[in-house]
């Protein structure tokens, strides 16, 4: 007999049993690829030489730093590009994608986003919200166009074909972010890929690979993107890096964005790594298995909602291509109670109880729990939602599928005890 330690209702307990025997098949495909994933990247530390003195760090400007340079060569390899810059330097995913887009675009030149409206951060950087005269790419003299995603789901080919003529980067989000729609497989990053470099042989294809990193056997990169770009606090930190991002691809790209993010003609030889180099070595070599986690107990929480009668996006059997899922709600006393008993179940602040407020930016109240050992982390187990109709937490992260799962029960229990779901 297990313990009940949590004192989780003995309903629940049978539901979650139930439901994880139905994800049987979904875990044996995650296995599979996370066992490739982590031979990808054990590969790379072979080939790449990883010494004991590369975990050790520099200070001052940092020539010569081995443990960086190799971090680069590492990532390269396993994410299928010529180079890469990794750098705690980057603040965040946006800070990487926003030194990617300066680095590469010129005054003059046009971006095209082929997976409509980017990210909600990146459209200040790109100039179609926010002031006049911050510096955005707009302000640089940098057009931006956008072919918008048939139904908010489906690449607009056409569309693609078309306005990929005349332009100097094509560039792909690759997750659904915040937003209902799917995330995209790597087999439509292809043909989205193709259908752009058929029109235009030069255009540079730049994606926003956060949260989609070791979710599927290939990287971007493998099928014919140029840079793929993202953010060691999401998949390839693996829950141990406690700040920075990527880039990675064609090796003259990577150097014009290292240009970029540090001085033109420095580039990639200066920065120290600090005492950061371990974190992002390890962080690395365990990002497959924590991934597999974090897709174990989005798959678990799905089936386990779905069974309760709530629609969740993508459905606990569908392939996923992020880690992120939707669960639909349904109202805000159901919303408020699941995220408050996420938070509960968190091995950091679990004590606390978060509160819908008025975030800025935002157009309606939202509420998050999290409950992380890296501040904003969202490879550990966290949930957002914004509080309005379809009243749907975004639910991701799980730096381990036991204590993922706790999280969902914990959770259930939260929603059971006010009387709100019943089994
Ligand atoms: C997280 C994320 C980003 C970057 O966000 P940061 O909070 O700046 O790290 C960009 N695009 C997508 C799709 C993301 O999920």
């Amino acid at each position: 007999m297990t313990e009940n330690v949590f004192n989780i209702d003995e309903k629940i307990l049978n539901h979650a049993k139930q439901a994880e025997a139905e994800c049987k098949e979904m875990f044996e495909k995650i296995d599979e690829v996370a066992e490739f994933n982590g031979q990808k990247v054990l590969k790379a530390f072979i080939d790449n030489r990883v010494s004991d003195s590369c975990l050790k760090g520099t200070t001052g400007y940092g020539y010569d730093d081995l443990g960086r340079d190799t971090l680069d060569k590492v990532y390269a390899q396993a994410f299928g590009g010529q180079d890469a810059i990794v750098r705690h330097n980057f603040v965040n995913g946006t800070h990487a994608l926003s030194t990617a887009l300066f680095g590469v675009l010129r005054t003059g030149n046009t971006m095209l986003a082929m997976t409509g409206k980017p990210y909600d951060t990146l459209e200040e950087v790109i100039g179609i919200r926010g002031e006049k005269g911050k510096g955005s790419l707009k302000d640089f003299g940098i057009n931006y166009v956008q072919a918008d995603l048939i139904n908010d789901k489906y690449p607009n080919y056409k569309k693609i074909e078309e306005l990929s003529k005349n332009v100097k980067v094509a560039y792909i989000q690759r997750s659904r972010g915040y937003s209902l729609r799917p995330s995209l497989s790597i087999e439509v990053i292809e043909k989205m890929i193709k259908t752009a470099k058929k029109a235009n042989p030069d255009v540079i294809v730049m994606v926003d690979n956060c949260y989609g990193e070791f979710v599927e056997k290939q990287e971007p990169l493998s099928v014919g993107a140029d840079l793929i770009i993202g953010s060691l606090i999401k998949n390839p930190g693996g829950a141990i890096a406690s700040t920075g991002g990527y880039i990675c691809g064609r090796a003259d790209l990577v150097e014009m964005c290292a240009d970029r993010l540090t001085c033109v003609g420095m580039g990639k030889e200066v920065g120290c790594s600090l005492n950061q180099s371990r974190e992002m070595f390890l962080g690395y070599f365990l990002a497959p298995q924590v991934v597999a986690s974090a897709l174990k107990t989005a798959v678990f929480a799905c089936r386990f909602f779905e069974k309760l009668g709530f629609e969740t996006l993508p459905k606990s059997d569908e392939t996923r291509t992020d880690i992120i899922s939707s669960i639909l709600l349904e109202n805000e006393e159901n919303l408020t109670a699941f995220c408050q008993g996420i938070q509960k179940g968190s091995p950091v602040d679990s004590y606390v109880s978060p509160e819908a407020w008025d975030m800025p930016g935002y157009e309606s109240k939202v509420i998050m729990a999290a409950g992380a050992f890296t501040m904003g982390a969202s490879i550990e187990l966290s949930a957002d939602a914004p509080i309005r109709p379809p009243f749907a937490a975004w639910l991701q992260g799980g730096i381990t599928y036991p204590t993922g799962k706790t999280g969902v029960m914990v959770a259930a229990q939260e929603m059971y005890n006010r009387g709100l779901i019943n089994f």
